[in-house]
């Protein structure tokens, strides 16, 4: 993996065609230092969002392009951090570019997206043939195939080149113990190389399970400072075994994470994934 710091306002949505991410935010929910971890990812003419937060518009701008130019989503789970600028994404789309959007998306997901969260803000600016709009109005969705040989519910879908399989996780609420209890979120596996948690409490045998059919080149992992709630903090991810931690970067994590940079050295994590920076996968 090459690591390449981005120039201020020069993103570009297409590249060589090596596998490329570049988090438009790194940080926790409530960061006020970084933007939110919400993960674009690149490769050849092929893009793709996953997540798009309260910050992620204003982030985009900053790295150079309105939010508009952004076409495809996969989102995780229903957190502000995670789908907070999609009202946003979803007007500019029908208003501005007169263009619908493309979500990977399945139909569960879709109901839990479009009833508790979207609907309220977006159903209602106009009426078509005397009804209000609803999530096709404003998405071309992607339906994923579901994978029957996985022990967790895991489904598969591809935006073009890129190609993503997604699975089920412990996120919330925090007294759920077992991925069929919580409520819906998913960690993706990108081109079958990279994994990525979104947010996800502890739960070592997501990492493990699908480690150990992928050989992942790379982690992405969900780190909380302190532990409790709903997120995998340190000290807990540090139980992994060795081989499992240096292959991990972690994400989400709280402003304060510069007085945590020793203690992740020591225990043996690759670092803090970072703003601003590609990760290339050549
Ligand atoms: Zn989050
Ligand atoms: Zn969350």
């Amino acid at each position: 993996m090459q690591i390449k710091t981005l120039n201020n306002k020069s993103l570009k949505l297409t590249n060589d065609g090596n596998l490329t991410f570049l988090f438009i935010g790194v940080g926790s929910a409530f960061t006020k230092k970084m933007n939110q971890t919400n993960l674009l990812i690149i490769k050849g003419d092929d893009h793709l969002l996953i997540d798009c937060g309260t910050k992620c518009s204003t982030a985009f701008l900053n790295l150079g392009i309105p939010i508009t130019d952004i076409e495809n989503y996969l989102i995780t789970h229903s957190h502000a951090d995670h789908i907070g600028g999609i009202e946003e994404a979803a007007l500019m789309a029908r208003y501005v570019s007169k263009k619908k959007l493309t979500m990977i998306i399945n139909e569960t997901y879709q109901k839990i997206l479009w009833d508790m969260s979207l609907k309220g803000g977006i159903a209602y600016n106009e009426e078509k043939a005397g009804n209000i709009l609803s999530f096709t109005d404003f998405f071309n969705p992607i339906r994923p195939k579901k994978l029957k040989e996985f022990k967790r519910e895991t489904f598969h879908a591809k935006m073009n080149s890129i190609d993503v399989k997604f699975m089920r996780t412990k996120h919330i609420p925090d007294s759920s113990d077992t991925w069929e209890s919580s409520f819906w979120s998913c960690g993706i596996i990108i081109d079958d190389r990279v994994l990525f948690t979104s947010d996800t409490k502890y739960d070592p045998e997501l990492i493990t399970e699908y480690d150990s059919k992928f050989n992942f080149e790379h982690i992405f992992h969900d780190c909380q400072l302190f532990t409790g709630g709903v997120h995998a903090s340190l000290d807990e991810l540090n139980q992994l075994p060795s081989d499992i931690k240096k292959k991990i970067c972690l994400t989400h994590y709280g402003d304060n994470w510069e007085s945590f940079t020793q203690k992740v050295k020591d225990y043996g994590f690759k670092g803090f994934a970072k703003e601003k920076t590609y990760y290339i996968f050549n």
